[in-house]
């Protein structure tokens, strides 16, 4: 029957994204799943560090107003170029520009993907002003896990994780109570060193360890992939996630990146979550959650699959991962000394400064040195943060 239709149906409305870290791996993913799904989502705010040129692209491309840089020579910059932005963008800069943009009152989800402890202050306001949250960034569940978890509840907020083996996981819980989690196992691919014999790894080189076999990803988290330090923080984000105990937290060698992490239940059954190794399969979950669609990336095609290994983690050969489990049981603020002395350790190793090897040693000797106390606030986490860097680069510095 045709005939003009009356009261027809109102569109559905479109979730409104923020995303912070817009011009880096997860940032540029993200915007592919925007871009293919713009029937449902709405891109209405984006920030970054500092390349403002490639923020002002993405902001004609998708009709953003509302634009943050956190660098204020590269914000100054921006200003300067207004006329690259859309008419009426309202730019922000700095740290409280960036919190600014994650309370948006024209938001719905904000989606934390910058470097660092930068995203900190922005995801705590995010959830403070009742949006759900997408995280990326580790190290805001790693320093400040329990303030999160708290902010999260008391207003409400979504918590969704976009990193792949967290949202494996929370893909895997969801309808199940986590009385009957027995204990998650994380995959790791066992980076770019998996099967180098041991004693070469005293001679890696930057360029050695940037060579990840599976994932495209910046730098930082391709060295911690190679160290397994990567896992290590993952483990420690998870217990606080889920709320596990240390030992319920595992990890598993998998090098295909197929299977990105598995629950085992009390009655010893198993769920898994499959997908290829792109970052646009659990950004899109985390950002339509709950609802499904058509992915960016392929789906996995049984008919090319040949195999799913999975063997034991070495951590003779993997300290990193010894370090965080003794971190996660020492809890406090262990995990931020883990994370701060592992950010000095890896800048020193890319820089040509320290071996691959010292790596872990100054981890190790910056945990026995700090006195661990159960930190009451953010602001002591964070001073806790700067004595850790501190120590650490006073160990390598001095050991030259
Ligand atoms: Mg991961």
């Amino acid at each position: 029957m045709s005939g003009p239709s009356f009261n027809p149906a109102p569109a559905p409305r479109r979730k409104r994204v923020v995303l912070l870290g817009a011009t880096g791996s997860i940032g540029e993913n993200t915007l592919r799943v925007i871009a293919a799904h713009r029937d449902k989502l709405e891109l209405v705010a984006i920030a970054a560090r500092a390349n403002w040129e490639k923020l002002a692209a993405i902001a004609r491309q998708f009709d953003v107003r509302h634009v943050g840089v956190f660098d204020d020579a590269a914000f100054g910059a921006a200003r300067a170029n207004a006329a690259a932005f859309p008419a009426g963008t309202q730019l922000v800069g700095g740290l409280s520009g960036l919190t600014e943009l994650a309370q948006l009152p024209a938001a719905d989800i904000v989606l934390v993907a910058v470097v660092g402890t930068t995203g900190l202050e922005p995801a705590l306001a995010a959830l403070a002003a009742g949006k759900d949250l997408a995280l990326a960034s580790k190290e805001i569940l790693v320093l400040a896990g329990k303030f999160v978890m708290a902010a999260a509840k008391q207003h409400g907020a979504k918590l969704l994780p976009v990193d792949s083996e967290h949202n494996a996981v929370f893909q895997c819980l969801e309808g199940h109570p986590t009385a009957g989690v027995r204990r998650i196992v994380l995959t790791a691919s066992g980076g770019a060193f998996r099967d180098w014999p041991v004693e070469q790894l005293a001679h890696v080189t930057p360029a050695d360890a940037l060579k990840h076999p599976n994932w495209a990803m910046g730098p930082k988290i391709t060295v911690d992939s190679a160290t397994l330090a990567n896992k290590g923080l993952e483990l420690i984000e998870a217990q606080c996630l889920f709320g596990l105990a240390p030992a319920q937290c595992t990890a598993v060698l998998h090098p295909q990146s197929i299977v990105h992490a598995l629950v085992e239940f009390a009655d010893g059954a198993m769920l898994a979550q499959l997908c290829p190794p792109s970052m646009t399969f659990p950004i899109q979950h985390a950002l339509l959650h709950p609802a499904r669609a058509p992915g960016v990336d392929l789906a996995l095609d049984f008919t090319r699959l040949v195999s799913l290994d999975f063997r034991p983690v070495d951590e003779g050969r993997f300290p990193m991962l010894r370090l965080a489990r003794e971190t996660m049981a020492a809890g406090g603020a262990a995990p931020a000394v883990y994370n701060a002395a592992n950010e000095v350790a890896v800048a020193a190793f890319l820089a040509g400064r320290v071996p691959f090897l010292a790596i872990p040693r100054i981890v190790g000797h910056t945990l026995a040195r700090v006195k661990n106390t159960e930190p009451s606030s953010l602001a002591e986490v964070l001073a806790m943060d700067c004595e850790a860097r501190a120590i650490a680069t006073a160990h390598f510095s001095s050991a030259r």
